[in-house]
């Protein structure tokens, strides 16, 4: 007999996954999360926490597994916070994007007539990020540690090798550990916010072969510099930008404000299709390029341009999305509310030669209302917010442009759902692509279009 109440173990078979991946068994309708469990497995489980509407399973065993487990390539994939699905064949982790985004779409909102495509995944869904950034501390022998953070906390597993990384980023890793160690340099210590170095960041361009290295620091006086600069221009002749970032905050974002380039040049070049595009160590930018370019096609399929639109691309980071569509748009208005990253826009307009476009720092729902009052009238405006989605406004506000279509690319379909229920009023969301462009991790990423009624 199965019983819900604390420490009880259990048999079941799982009838669905979460959307942080983990099986759901159901007894009597009242759902157990258990984590690493998978779809229409049989398992032995214990629970291990009981709340009103739902409880938390230790899975014990797999007595029947499924067809889709398979055993985690990563050494470290237990213990990392940076992976959730790597016991799950790809196929499997696809399926899942799609029918997280079926739910959210189809069974939670109204939108039944919305075609929700398959996820677009990638050959080979290892070592595609193009950007590391690996927190630094030290184990209880004061030893330097780098990796990533446990699961649910801020212990740095000390790693050697990370699956989803492009692969110079474990040498140059390794290296750098290395040298912190030989030269005794100053580590910062979270708990009593002291020391020097608080992560490693490193970011490659994918269809170049430039690489930048950023040492992040609490304080700007840096004083083993140079010894680092010697020891990485010396190991990795392909580096071309090395880098301090001085963050003095106690909080837990990775990078400060300020930025001081220690070797090369001060950023990193990149090309998606025929754009280039010249990148700042603080702007934001996709971190995986060959899928990048897949969401980017698909967002310019949904734009249906013909070279007499206006567009506008509004959260564009550096622009990528509003130049992609320059050759083939009338005029691109970007908005970003990233002061350098928006400069990185500007400045990769002029490099690609594009006389017809322009790019606005600040809050996109307070441009948006100017461009309106300027009577900027698009034609296909792109939408694509962090994890938050759209302030309610700026919504409200694109009604009101009344563009022709809007395509709407997310980080987190379920503000995205939310979202598409305000446009609703005035657009029919017609067809969402998942793209997959976090492999190994439960991140999903949407491209939808919605068109004028
Ligand atoms: N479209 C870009 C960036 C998408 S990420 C690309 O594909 O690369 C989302 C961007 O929105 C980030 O660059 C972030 O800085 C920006 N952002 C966040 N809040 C914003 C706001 N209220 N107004 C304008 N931009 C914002």
């Amino acid at each position: 007999m199965e019983t819900i109440s604390k420490n009880a173990i259990n048999h079941g078979n799982v009838v669905d996954l979460t959307h942080e991946g983990h099986g759901v068994i159901k007894i009597d309708r009242y759902p157990i999360f258990v984590p690493n469990a998978l779809i229409g497995e049989e398992i032995e489980y214990k629970i291990i926490k009981v709340k009103k509407n739902f409880a938390i399973g230790k899975l014990l065993q797999v007595v029947k597994p499924s067809e889709h487990r398979v055993e985690p390539p990563c050494k470290y994939y237990w213990k990392c916070g940076g992976c959730q699905l790597q016991h799950m064949t790809y196929e499997a982790q696809l399926a899942m994007k799609q029918s997280q985004v079926i739910n959210l779409f189809h069974r939670k909102a109204q939108f039944t007539d919305t075609t929700i495509h398959k996820t677009v995944g990638m050959d080979n869904p290892w070592h595609y990020r193009n950007k590391s950034q690996l927190p630094i501390g030290t184990d209880k022998n004061g030893q330097a540690v780098m990796g990533y953070y446990r699961q649910r906390s801020h212990d740095i597993i000390d790693m050697d090798s990370c699956l989803i990384q492009d692969g110079i980023h474990q040498d140059i890793m390794n290296h750098v550990k290395q040298w912190i160690k030989e030269y005794h340099i100053s580590i910062y210590n979270e708990r009593t916010k002291s020391g020097l170095l608080r992560h490693l960041v490193i970011r490659t361009g994918y269809y170049t072969d430039e690489m930048m290295v950023i040492f992040v620091t609490n304080g700007k006086h840096f004083r083993d510099a140079s010894i680092l600069v010697e020891k990485l221009k010396q190991t990795f002749p392909n580096i071309t930008s090395i880098k301090q970032n001085i963050n003095n905050s106690h909080s837990n974002v990775i990078m400060g404000q300020q930025s001081i380039t220690l070797y090369g040049k001060d950023k990193i070049v990149d090309q998606l299709s025929d754009t280039t595009f010249k990148i700042s160590d603080q702007s934001f930018y996709q971190i995986n390029s060959s899928q990048t370019e897949k969401l980017y096609q698909k967002a310019i399929e949904y734009a249906q341009l013909t070279g007499e639109e206006t567009v506008l691309d509004t959260y564009c980071g550096i622009g990528t999305i509003g130049l992609y569509m320059a050759p083939v748009a009338k005029h691109v208005y970007g908005v970003e509310v990233v002061p350098s990253a928006i400069k990185d826009a500007q400045q990769n307009a002029t490099l690609n030669g594009f006389e017809n476009t322009t790019f606005v720092c600040g809050k996109a729902e307070e441009v948006i209302i100017k461009w309106k009052q300027q009577g900027i009238r698009p034609d296909v405006v792109m939408v694509d917010p962090p994890r938050k989605g759209c302030d309610e406004t700026f919504l409200q506000t694109l009604l009101k442009l009344n563009p022709k279509r809007i395509v709407y690319i997310s980080c987190n379909p379920s503000t995205q759902q939310r979202d598409a229920q305000i446009l609703d009023t005035q657009y029919e969301l017609k067809e969402i692509t998942p793209v997959d462009m976090f492999p190994q991790t439960t991140h999903v990423e949407t491209v939808a279009l919605f068109e004028r009624k």
